[in-house]
């Protein structure tokens, strides 16, 4: 077959089971980290293990860059600057959209191409199915490189704007924590009271299984802008946190989390939406950061 080649840097857990999955799928891969020995082991499997960025960079078209952040971009790349016309850059590390779009113009200005990537799955996930990752950036730069990046995790290409596949994993991800810190609230409170998490565990699914019927039924009325009180009162939520917090209180427990909702929802009521759902509370939430 024709030769397939591709560059990793940034071998955290992430990375090395990127280079891994590519190595076996019959890859010549080219690796650099910071700290060389954890490259040892992929070379042992066959990575070619570069001893600069310059090398790493010079050996394939693409470089995919698995780091903590875009930071780690700038400290790797800036004493590289020279290796980086004509390449694409695939940087798979998680930030903000703001921080893609500028990686995306700093890299323009060396004559190379930036492709965003935000992956949706743990370490264990790359190469397998079931996997996926945001990119933007270029579509045609997208498209040429895309069998590669499907080695992966299936692709879900979000558009041009190189900060488009930071904010889609923003969106997942402001839902993924906020909603596991909800779950580790209810466990503390139920350890109070001496109920285990294994014992709460069938409690705990069921409550999050019933969330996609909520948030389809609420989806039309967001998107026609309309928060009529006819299934739900702010009201009515507000008294309901209100419980919330002080069975946390009476626990003796920090009520941080439902206190934060607590507070948006008085706001919701300062603001008159009492006869309105809870979801009237988007117009707080779009409101500019006091
Ligand atoms: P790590 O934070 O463990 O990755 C660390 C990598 O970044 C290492 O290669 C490290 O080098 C390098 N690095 C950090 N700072 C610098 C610097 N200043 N200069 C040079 N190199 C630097 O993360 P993971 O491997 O777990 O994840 C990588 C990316 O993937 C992250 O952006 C993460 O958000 C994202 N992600 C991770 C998931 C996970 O479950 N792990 C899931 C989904 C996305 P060194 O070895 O020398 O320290």
């Amino acid at each position: 077959g024709h030769h397939k080649g591709v560059t990793v840097i940034g071998l955290g857990p992430m990375g090395q089971a990127m280079a891994g999955t590519f190595l076996k799928q019959g890859y010549e891969v080219t690796v650099w980290n910071r700290t060389l020995s954890k490259a040892d082991e992929l070379a042992a499997q066959g990575a070619l293990k570069a001893l600069t960025v310059e090398e790493a960079l010079a050996a394939n078209p693409l470089a995919i860059l698995s780091l903590t952040d875009y930071d780690a971009m700038y400290a790797i790349l800036e004493s590289a600057q020279g290796s980086l016309h004509g390449k694409v850059i695939v940087n798979l590390s998680s930030d903000t959209p703001a921080k893609a779009r500028q990686a995306a113009a700093w890299l323009a200005g060396y004559g190379a191409v930036l492709l965003a990537g935000g992956v949706q799955v743990p370490p264990s996930g790359i190469g397998n199915p079931g996997s996926s990752a945001f990119y933007s950036g270029p579509i045609s730069v997208f498209e040429a490189h895309k069998e590669t990046l499907t080695v992966l995790t299936s692709t879900d290409y979000r558009g041009e704007d190189p900060g488009l596949a930071m904010l889609y994993y923003q969106l997942q991800m402001v839902i993924f924590w906020t909603s596991m810190l909800s779950y580790l609230q209810a466990v503390a409170l139920a350890n109070a009271h001496g109920i285990t998490a294994e014992q709460y565990l069938a409690y705990a699914k069921e409550n999050i299984l019933s969330l996609p019927n909520f948030i389809e039924f609420y989806t039309p009325r967001l998107n026609a802008g309309e928060h009529p009180g006819d299934v739900d009162r702010l009201a009515m939520g507000t008294a309901s946190v209100e419980h919330v917090v002080h069975t946390f209180e009476d626990a003796g427990l920090d009520p941080s989390l439902p206190a934060a909702v607590l507070g948006l929802f008085r706001r919701g009521m300062e603001k008159g939406h009492a006869s309105d759902s809870f979801t009237s509370l988007i117009e707080i939430m779009k409101q500019p950061n006091a």
